[in-house]
């Protein structure tokens, strides 16, 4: 360990009345500390990326981000920034060497991880190296935007390369060729995968009336039968006077299921999707938990004999009363705003729908602890108790980690083992005070910059 070193972390006395070099003292123990900080912070992101590559927060968190939150106590944001650090040094291995040799400050770190590729990392290593913690926000950004610019004439190229060409060919048949935006092929898609199951129940419902004369009848190829599709998705267009309808009309899901079912997940029973698709008991259960309910009742036949009126399983009410008094999930370490009302009995267990029984969870959560094992239970003082799917409880809030008596002393010992040496001046930047010309260094550094515009593509953007 060098001289500088051990003079500046010993012990802070009492400050004595202002020489400049107590000052000047005080002020080289404030830049080592600092950077001692940030190369433990280096080894921190390393955790965390393995942490989360392999999975150790998925154990009823949503993601790394809310087990940081839960475990560590960083806030929400913070937690997501540290992970999307973590998970970008993973590639950059210049900045995250800088980062661990206390010679760039996460906040330039965190700042460079925004626009760095591995081809564009060891130039944007300089501009942290030799440049303030603002001048390397103004690059960021100045680079950003030629990022943005660059992606934009991407994004509008490719939407202007959408296409459908409809020709006939020469012995009659029409051919259909074309490029569709992401978001329309995802629709036309479903569209198609939905015609294609409605012809192919249609065609096996007619085949078991028909009985056995027609089963040598060939099955029709997938793409014999996403034409066939395709005719009748024109077809139901033209039907319905090409109104696409509401969203939740788009996109309903209407479940069938048996009473019994949803008392019991062994009994016998159905519990369809209306395609036909089964569905998983514990799945219908969480879908009627918090759910319109229309009650049927079926003869011997199965043919409908009488439609209850629909009601809610939680009326508007209580599901105000409980969105008031849960005001979001309250699975540990969760901070979703809005949820479903889950029966903490069931309803179809007799369990009523009354605020002691009721728990607000988010879509991830209610499916925990309806098909993921996590249980919640509610404890006689009124508060909800969770436990994970091998019986352990989950708490509230996790027990605090241990922390050595002289933490600095702990991580200079730490750096020493690791042969790192650390001090005052190791993050200084090279900067010597002149102006910075932020559409100058961009078009110098940026690979786009010079070729996307030769004219100053910064000037431009300002400006307009
Ligand atoms: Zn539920
Ligand atoms: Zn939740």
């Amino acid at each position: 360990m060098n001289m500088l070193s051990d003079i500046s972390l010993a012990p802070i006395t009492q400050p004595t009345v202002g020489s400049a070099a107590d000052l000047e003292h005080l002020g080289d123990q404030i830049a080592e500390l600092a950077a001692r900080l940030d190369a433990a912070g280096a080894r921190l992101l390393d955790l965390i990326r393995e942490f989360d590559a392999r999975g150790g927060w998925n154990t009823g968190f949503v993601s790394c981000a809310a087990w940081l939150t839960w475990r560590v106590g960083l806030d929400r944001g913070a937690a997501r920034e540290r992970v999307r650090v973590a998970r970008a040094l993973g590639t950059l291995p210049l900045l995250a060497q800088a980062l661990a040799r206390g010679e760039l400050s996460y906040s330039k770190v965190r700042a460079l991880t925004r626009v760095a590729t591995p081809e564009t990392e060891e130039r944007l290593l300089r501009v942290g190296t030799a440049g303030t913690a603002e001048h390397v926000e103004r690059i960021v950004r100045g680079w950003r935007r030629v990022d943005r610019q660059a992606e934009a004439r991407e994004t509008a190229r490719r939407h202007a390369s959408r296409a459908l060409h409809v020709y006939q060919d020469e012995d009659g048949m029409v051919v259909i060729r074309g490029r569709l935006d992401s978001g329309v092929g995802a629709v036309f898609a479903q569209a198609l995968a939905a015609a294609r199951e409605t012809l192919y129940q249609r065609a096996r419902a007619t085949h078991a009336d028909a009985g056995p004369a027609d089963v040598s009848e060939e099955t029709p190829t997938m793409s014999q039968q996403h034409a066939d599709a395709l005719a009748l998705i024109a077809e139901t267009a033209l039907h319905h006077g090409m109104d696409p309808g509401t969203p939740d009309e788009r996109y309903q899901v209407v479940v069938h299921v048996d009473a019994v079912i949803l008392a019991d997940a062994d009994a016998p029973g159905q519990s369809v999707l209306e395609d036909g698709t089964h569905v998983p008991a514990e799945t219908s259960r969480r879908l009627a938990c918090d759910a319109s309910r229309v009650v049927m009742r079926h003869d011997a036949d199965g043919r409908v004999t009488e439609v209850g009126a629909r009601t809610r399983t939680i009326p508007p009410a209580p599901r105000r009363a409980l969105q008031h008094r849960d005001r979001g999930c309250r699975f540990p370490g969760c901070d979703v705003r809005f949820g479903h009302g889950h029966h903490i009995r069931h309803w179809a267990h007799r369990g009523p729908t009354t605020l002691s029984n009721l728990a607000l969870l988010c879509r991830r959560h209610h499916r925990a602890v309806h098909e993921e094992g996590y249980g919640v239970e509610r404890q006689p003082d009124g508060e909800l108790r969770f436990r994970r799917p091998d019986g352990r409880i989950l708490p509230e809030s996790p027990p605090p980690a241990a922390v050595p008596a002289d933490p600095v002393e702990a991580l200079r010992a730490q750096h020493d083992a690791q042969h790192l040496r650390i001090h005052a001046r190791t993050a200084m930047p090279g900067w010597l005070g002149e102006r910075l010309d932020v559409g100058w260094a961009i078009d110098v550094l940026h690979p786009l910059a010079a070729r996307a515009a030769g004219h100053c593509c910064l000037a431009a953007s300002v400006s307009a």
